[in-house]
């Protein structure tokens, strides 16, 4: 299958950033997947892709970088020519307690998740007004809604993907490019697996549907939501999260 559209995923080694490429190759996307660090990971998942009809690129850029992000869009916009989805996922977390949290430890949360984001939707907006088309897809995190106990630099970096997220949709809406926001809840991945299992009992033990969340059930969200059928979907904070934040 093959949709002559090109996204690109931020952040793609990673746990939920690799099950939005696999579900993106598998749809039939050209993709651009961005990694900081992991290039290992992310070459042994592209060996995985089934849909060998399109073509996928891999690109190594510190998103928290304004020129390295430029550099990452400039990549996919010269390889494929437009760029119709881009997924904002790359992120990190560096969980202290306020009273023993540095300024480094907020500043690195806030440049990545944050700036990251920014930098990433800046050096592609030109291209999506120019088109007429686009989709921006923003991961932020139940946490951006609820706040966190040792998580003050990633909820504010969360809550600001989401303010970020909906100025964005209400500037490019006239273009036809839609910006919204994903709030997944916890997901299992590298970044829960650091929790202890008696902390992720806990965790489940408020969850409504009881338990933790699997990368591929953002990535059905990420589907629908550059799809067509959410053409008249912009600015939401949608929620993946088992009912954890209503
Ligand atoms: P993960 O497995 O730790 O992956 C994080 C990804 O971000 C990796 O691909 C990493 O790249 C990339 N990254 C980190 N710093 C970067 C930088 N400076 N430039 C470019 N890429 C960078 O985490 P995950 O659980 O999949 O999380 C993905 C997103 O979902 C994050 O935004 C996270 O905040 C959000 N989220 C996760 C959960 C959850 O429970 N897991 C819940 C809510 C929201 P390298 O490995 O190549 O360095």
């Amino acid at each position: 299958m093959v949709l002559n559209k090109t996204a690109v995923i931020t952040g793609a080694s990673g746990g939920i950033g690799s099950a939005i490429a696999k579900r993106m190759n598998s749809l039939g996307y050209n993709l651009v997947l961005n990694y900081n660090s992991n290039s290992e990971s992310l070459k042994a998942l592209v060996e995985t892709f089934e849909n060998k009809e399109v073509e996928t690129k891999i690109f190594q850029a510190d998103i928290s970088k304004f020129e390295e992000a430029e550099a990452l869009m400039k990549e996919a916009i010269s390889s494929f020519g437009t760029v119709d989805v881009l997924v904002n996922n790359a992120g990190i977390t560096r969980d202290k307690i306020l009273t023993m949290m540095s300024e480094e430890d907020f500043n690195s949360v806030i440049n990545i998740n944050l700036n990251g984001t920014f930098n990433c939707i800046k050096h592609v907006c030109k291209k999506m007004l120019k088109q007429k088309s686009g989709r921006i897809i923003n991961i932020s995190s139940v946490v951006g809604l609820m706040g966190n106990i040792g998580q003050v630099n990633y909820a504010a970096s969360k809550a600001g993907i989401i303010g970020l997220t909906k100025s964005t949709a209400k500037e490019m809406a006239r273009k036809n490019i839609t910006c919204n926001a994903i709030a997944p809840g916890f997901i299992q991945t590298k970044m829960t697996d650091a929790m202890t299992d008696a902390a992720k009992e806990e965790i489940s033990k408020n969850i409504p549907l009881k338990r933790l969340g699997k990368p591929e059930e953002v990535a059905d969200l990420v589907e629908f939501l550059a799809s067509e059928k959410a053409s008249y979907i912009t600015g939401q904070v949608i929620s993946v999260d088992g009912g954890l934040y209503m």
